[in-house]
């Protein structure tokens, strides 16, 4: 597994929409195009702070979304504002860092090839687009995979607790076959907008595959996890109470000692949903190895109303308001 501290490429595209981003205005302020203000001084001094020499690799990455290995990025930075300067002078005017990288990576360097031009809100609109199903507008499975990596890396070396919720509609081929696929699709999308309802703010509600969702729970343990897993599975079979009416099989599992990687936990969900289809569907389950956790009143983890910094925040289809579980 890979270690928490080791950036993915899903981590610096997470960065892009983290409200905290080097934007590309910033990055050419810092080399000089115009003024930074003392709001942006402080920011760039903390961030520069924090981030060591990855700082570099993050100005690249702002800029071309490639990723640069920090020694080599800081080398790359002098380069290019050299190259800036003596563009400028060349051609009599300020020639503005973004094209200074552009003529120093592709026409010098060789390290960008076939460039396009977007225009960078763009940029972040396709960006978190690539971490939602399109048909529920909850986060797609590749997001779950890197979300639930980095949780369970963080319990594995913090003990920080995590539970996953694995959600599945009962008998949903008999509803296509009465329905329509077309009515299929809109009662996924409408399960979809309850899960996210009845959830906190600082879940991540995904679509797993198919008719499957599964919910990463960070920072709760079974005690409140059982609770959610409750109050979700009551949403969404409310949601379609009429002659559509279909219900949903939960399972629901902790990180616990025997954790080795995100895949036993999603075993140990899988399982305990699995247990709730053999015993008559439409109910929750919780895993039979997290069963001995006594409940507690409060968890010292539930952190109900604290958010993620990162997508959730700036989606286009935005969690609800933060609730208490
Ligand atoms: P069970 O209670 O055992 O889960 O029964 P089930 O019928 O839900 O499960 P099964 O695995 O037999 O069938 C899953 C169905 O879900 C079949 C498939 O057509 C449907 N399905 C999967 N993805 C979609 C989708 O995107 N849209 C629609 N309309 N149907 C889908
Ligand atoms: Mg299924
Ligand atoms: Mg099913």
């Amino acid at each position: 597994m890979r270690s928490y501290f080791e950036e993915t490429d899903g981590d610096r595209r997470r960065a892009i929409l983290d409200a905290d981003a080097l934007t590309v205005d910033l990055v050419s302020a810092l080399a000089g195009d115009r003024p930074l203000t003392a709001q942006e001084k402080v920011h760039l001094d903390r961030r520069r702070e924090d981030r060591g020499r990855r700082f570099f690799s993050d100005l690249f990455y702002s800029m071309t979304h490639q990723y640069f290995p920090p020694e080599a990025a800081e080398n790359l930075w002098n380069e290019v504002l050299q190259h800036k300067k003596g563009l400028s002078k060349a051609l009599a005017r300020n020639v503005s860092t973004v094209v200074a990288t552009l003529d120093y990576l592709s026409n010098i360097t060789g390290d960008m090839h076939s460039p396009t031009l977007v225009c960078e809100t763009v940029i972040e609109e396709i960006v978190g687009l690539s971490f939602r199903d399109g048909l529920t507008g909850l986060f797609n499975h590749s997001y779950f995979s890197e979300q639930m990596d980095l949780e369970v890396s963080r319990f594995i070396r913090y003990g920080i607790p995590v539970s996953l919720m694995m959600i599945d509609i009962d008998d949903f081929k008999g509803v296509n076959d009465s329905f329509g696929h077309q009515e299929g699709d809109r009662i996924l999308n409408v399960l979809g907008t309850a899960l996210m309802r009845a959830a906190r703010e600082s879940d991540t509600c995904c679509r797993y595959g198919g008719e499957e969702f599964a919910v990463i729970l960070p920072m709760t343990d079974m005690s409140i996890a059982s609770r959610i897993a409750a109050r979700v599975h009551v949403a969404m079979v409310t949601e379609t109470a009429g002659p559509r009416k279909v219900t949903v099989s939960v399972g629901v599992a902790s990180c616990c000692e025997l954790t080795r990687s995100y895949r036993d936990l999603v075993r140990k969900a899988d399982a305990a949903l699995y247990q709730a289809k053999r015993k008559g569907k439409n109910r929750v389950e919780i895993s039979t190895v997290d069963r001995t956790v006594p409940p507690c009143a409060k968890s010292p983890y539930d952190r109900t109303n604290l958010m993620h910094s990162h997508a959730h925040n700036r989606s286009a289809y935005p969690n609800p308001p933060a609730r208490s579980c």
